[in-house]
């Protein structure tokens, strides 16, 4: 592939089984051809034959190569995505520009960073198979942190062993020192939702606060299926009893979403009702 890219001579697979052999040829159709069978013994492939060189002609960068592919990219700049997660797009396009002289389009380079950071860091949906492991140890470590997981009521089963695996919901955590400092901070907690950009869509909610010298301090994250009536009620209600407690009446700042408003509202048994205001930023942007 990457000989293919770099001399813009493309190939097409004409035999391919994974446990035999496999042969392609040259897409121009002038005879180049690479033929490879699979040795049991060596558990490796090994090239049989090669007829070359090429005899056609064309040898300009190609407006769609067929072997240019994102995962192919994503091979090529696995080093570059390794070291540096956080590199940008638009660096990688530049990177890729200079390695193979295609300029290959945002949204295919893309396709190809996040096809490394899988491979680097493992599958998205594993990572969120992850997530009880992680706080039962960041609970482990950090004693105090409050967390909980709320499941979908539906099984599926497991992709390989078929044994039925429950679904994962929505989570919340807090931590027991941002808690604590609410004592001291000012009796307001603004509360808002992010989307998320992975694979997995949904919500990151948080509830922060402002301590005596103007600071923002996280106080609790929740991630939901999205934003609507029964996620911020289910926010709201942990929230309520894990970081806001009984003592004092607390001012929320919101943008006003209705799921918002409606958990603000409601009542909870033992403790003071909440007073809500609009945040004056979402409020200009909404004018604006
Ligand atoms: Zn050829």
């Amino acid at each position: 592939m990457d000989h293919a890219v770099r001399h813009h001579r493309p190939f097409k697979v004409t035999y391919s089984d994974a446990k035999v052999r496999y042969t392609i040829v040259c897409k121009q159709g002038c005879g180049w051809s690479v033929n490879a069978r699979h040795e049991k013994w060596m558990k490796a492939w090994k090239i049989t034959s090669v007829h070359q060189p090429h005899t056609c002609a064309s040898t300009e960068t190609m407006h769609c190569h067929p072997q240019n592919t994102a995962k192919y990219l994503g091979r090529r700049i696995a080093g570059i995505v390794a070291s540096d997660p956080d590199v940008t797009v638009k660096v990688l396009v530049q990177t890729i520009f200079g390695y193979t002289g295609y300029r290959v389009n945002y949204s295919k380079v893309w396709r190809a960073k996040q096809h490394v950071l899988e491979l680097v860091f493992g599958d998205w949906k594993e990572a969120y198979n992850l997530i009880p492991r992680i706080l039962n140890a960041i609970t482990h470590y950090n004693p105090g942190t409050k967390w909980t997981i709320c499941r979908d009521g539906r099984t599926i089963p497991h992709p390989t062993t078929g044994d039925p695996m429950w679904v994962m919901k929505r989570v919340f955590w807090c931590f027991p020192q941002c808690v604590k400092s609410y004592e001291y901070c000012h009796p307001l907690i603004l509360v808002d939702a992010t989307f998320l950009t992975g694979k997995c869509k949904g919500v990151l909610m948080t509830a922060t606060t402002v301590d005596p010298e103007g600071q923002l301090v996280p106080m609790a994250f929740g991630l939901a299926e999205g934003e609507n009536n029964e996620s911020w009620e289910w926010f709201f209600a942990l929230v309520r009893h894990n970081v806001l407690g009984r003592d004092r009446k607390i001012c929320v700042i919101s943008d006003r979403h209705r799921g918002i408003l409606k958990a603000v509202s409601q009542k909870m048994e033992g403790l003071p009702p909440l007073e809500h205001q609009w945040c004056m930023r979402h409020f200009a942007a909404n004018m604006w």
